[in-house]
């Protein structure tokens, strides 16, 4: 349907064209991409989609209405003997059945039964390939899908392309198609080496192929050892020796006999569930690939429905990628809003218009702290990139300045607490903005959130919203009082029922059995993490010990460094935490270890270890000092006689020599397994 499009609609339909003519330039022209590839095809599909509400503002020269790149002007243009597309874009199983349904449309006499090839989608360069009598004659890019670049001399350098083909009887010509690309580990030796001779090193594996087969030196081609994926085989109709294939499974066999490489994980579906299921196989096995992929590519087998379906003015009507959810994508910040946590620290949270990230729905992000918001230069109103790479929380990249809109303005960090309205204060030396008003509802809220935690006194079902109304009512007003509080109390909670209650108030009492070490981490002193909170009570048996304990006694356990004792020192010195202990004391929950260290299990005795690298959470001291209480030995060197080494990020020689004399390899996580319950949890 058309609709009348507003100024702001034809402004932004403007802005986005602009943008990604820029961005397409940058990076077919030049090989170095302006923007994330998830970004552009984001801002691509927001002007298909204004474009199809509005087609009466479609011009000629719009991004949409282009194959691909005109080629540059260094190589011989070629014509390709058949247009050379790209391909349509599916995002979810939605967009796939619209696919099926639209070629199934246009083949309504269609009567076998139709199959489906998969292959993953490799994220290279395409190449067509021309051979004549059997001999490699031509390379040439995909250029605008109709017209490509000749770049055969560096097509010869690739070694999985034969210059011969591996057949006695070759047809006059044959075109092969397949993806040029670099394999990850190359890629990044590439860009050590380019960052070395202080050059620009390429944004990903696609943009170093892509340079890489354009490049004017075919000797510098052949250093980078590229390799190459064929995909598609079109042949003159009668071949002499070779047997048409009728089917894409049997033309990707065909191109195996000839002496190609083809990708090895592709699959015959039966149906779109079966399609499905190949896209789900792959999401994570993909990324033990030596090379990077995108998504998959789905073709119908057979080539005559090929033939009958042809193409669009861009795609294949026969084909389409499926495409993994991208870890970054583009938005627009609506908001931002201020969290105080259990520190009292003002952490700005953007609010933006939802994305889809990596297979989730993301709509806020943490900023940080102001000096973060600086260094962004965020605006509200500004389109912004984010990423959640894994298992990360989402982050704000950075800010897309080509598209901030006229009158946004800056962010300035609030002067007083959300919470409580009192001033919040900007120490010296920490970019955090705190509130410091020991009553702050905020932060008894975030303490109150940590104490009842897994990691801490693990109080089962009283999760947020119970902690936020028992604070909001003035029930509780420090960690102590949830220990008064009773099954009346609690069911005059809104929502809260006798069950329920009873069972949070069951919660609560068993919480008096957890350990001295969960009872200190669960404080919530700065610096006293689950790790350290065990470091200190193997050595403070008892919180009497601790708190007549000066900073010197504090910091001389192994792995507590000074900041932390001086923390730890500091905290217990305040009178009101004193309260707090003692109120806690009479309530009866634990403040002394029941097994004293010497008597502490200890399966690690006669075993030597060697720690090698960054751990991910423990520091060196605390990883030894916890292998030691447990009667295992640390060392600093690799021999015949150590049990194990236990490996961190960026590990160095230590590693190479217990991969040599076999030294068996354990990651932190395989460490904490080892080391028995009463030491670690
Ligand atoms: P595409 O990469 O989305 O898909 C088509 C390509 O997939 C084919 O040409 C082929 O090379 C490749 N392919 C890989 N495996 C295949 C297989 N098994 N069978 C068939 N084809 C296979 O589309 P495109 O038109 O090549 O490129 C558009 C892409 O370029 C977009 O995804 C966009 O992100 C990127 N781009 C980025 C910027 C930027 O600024 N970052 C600018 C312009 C374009």
């Amino acid at each position: 349907m058309v609709e009348t499009a507003s100024a702001a609609i034809q402004a932004r339909i403007t802005e986005l064209r602009h943008l990604l003519q820029k961005a397409s330039y940058a990076y077919y022209g030049l090989d170095a991409p302006m923007m994330e590839d998830a970004v552009y095809d984001q801002l691509y599909h927001e002007l298909v989609d204004l474009e199809k509400h509005h087609p009466q503002l479609i011009t000629a020269d719009s991004p949409t209405q282009r194959v691909g790149e005109r080629p540059a002007t260094q190589f011989v243009s070629v014509e390709h003997r058949i247009p050379l597309y790209s391909l349509e874009n599916a995002f979810d199983p939605q967009d796939m059945e619209t696919w099926d349904e639209r070629w199934r449309k246009l083949t309504p006499t269609l009567k076998t039964e139709i199959h489906y090839v998969t292959e993953l989608k490799i994220d290279g360069s395409a190449l067509a390939l021309t051979y004549e009598q059997g001999l490699l004659v031509r390379g040439t890019t995909r250029g605008d899908g109709t017209t490509g670049e000749d770049i055969t001399q560096n097509v010869r350098t690739i070694r999985s392309i034969p210059l011969r083909l591996n057949t006695e009887d070759p047809p006059d010509w044959l075109e092969v198609r397949g993806e040029a690309f670099l394999g990850l580990q190359v890629f990044e030796q590439i860009n050590r080496d380019r960052n070395q001779a202080g050059e620009v090193p390429f944004a990903n594996p696609r943009n170093a192929a892509a340079g890489t087969l354009r490049q004017l030196d075919s000797q510098v081609v052949a250093q980078r050892q590229l390799d190459f994926f064929a995909y598609t085989l079109h042949l003159p109709d009668p071949t002499s020796d070779l047997s048409l294939p009728k089917t894409q499974w049997q033309a990707l066999e065909t191109l195996q006999q000839l002496g190609f490489r083809v990708n090895p994980n592709r699959r015959l579906c039966p149906s779109l569930a079966a399609v499905a299921q190949y896209y789900q196989d792959w999401a994570l096995q993909r990324l033990d690939l030596p090379y990077l992929t995108d998504g998959v590519v789905i073709k119908l087998n057979d080539l005559a429905v090929q033939q009958a379906l042809g193409f669009t003015q861009k795609f294949p009507r026969w084909a389409i990628a499926w495409k993994y959810a991208p870890e970054e994508a583009a938005t627009r910040i609506e908001e931002i809003t201020v969290n105080v946590g259990r520190t009292g620290a003002l952490t700005p949270v953007a609010i933006f218009k939802p994305v889809q990230l990596a297979g989730t729905t993301v709509s806020r992000a943490t900023l940080h702290n102001r000096d973060r918001i600086a260094e962004l230069d965020i605006h509200i109103g500004d389109t912004v990139v984010v990423r959640k790479a894994g298992e990360i929380i989402p982050e704000v990249l950075r800010v897309l300045p080509e598209l901030r809109p006229p009158h946004a303005q800056p962010y300035p960090m609030p002067t007083v607490c959300p919470s409580c309205g009192q001033p919040a204060v900007q120490l010296d030396q920490e970019a955090v903005t705190r509130c410091v008003n020991a009553s702050c509802p905020a932060i008894l809220r975030g303490s109150l959130i940590h104490w009842v935690s897994r990691g801490a006194l693990d109080i089962d079902g009283l999760g947020e919203k119970w902690v936020t109304q028992l604070v909001e009512s003035h029930m509780v007003q420090s960690v102590a009082d949830l220990y008064e509080l009773t099954n009346e109390q609690l069911m005059g909670l809104e929502r809260m029922g006798e069950k329920l209650a009873e069972k949070i108030v069951g919660a609560i009492a068993t919480s008096r059995q957890k350990s001295w070490s969960r009872v200190l981490y669960g404080l919530g002193i700065r610096h006293v993490g689950s790790v350290n909170a065990q470091l200190l009570t193997a050595q403070f048996t008892r919180v009497e010990d601790l708190m007549a304990a000066d900073e010197g006694a504090i910091s001389a356990i192994h792995g507590i460094g000074s900041e932390i004792a001086q923390s730890v020192y500091t905290w217990f010195q305040t009178p009101g935490n004193q309260t707090l202990i003692h109120r806690l004391q009479t309530s009866g929950l634990q403040f002394s270890v029941q097994t004293p260290p010497s008597t502490y299990p200890q399966p690690l005795s006669g075993m030597t270890f060697v720690i090698t690298g960054t751990l991910p959470t423990l520091k060196r001291d605390q990883a030894k000092t916890l292998i030691e209480a447990v009667g295992g030995k640390v060392t600093g060197s690799v021999s015949q006689k150590t049990s194990y080494v236990v490996v961190g990020a960026e590990a160095g020689s230590k590693l190479t020599k217990a991969q040599s004399l076999g030294v068996p390899q354990l990651s932190e996580n395989d460490l904490l397994k080892l080391l028995p319950p009463i030491v670690f949890r």
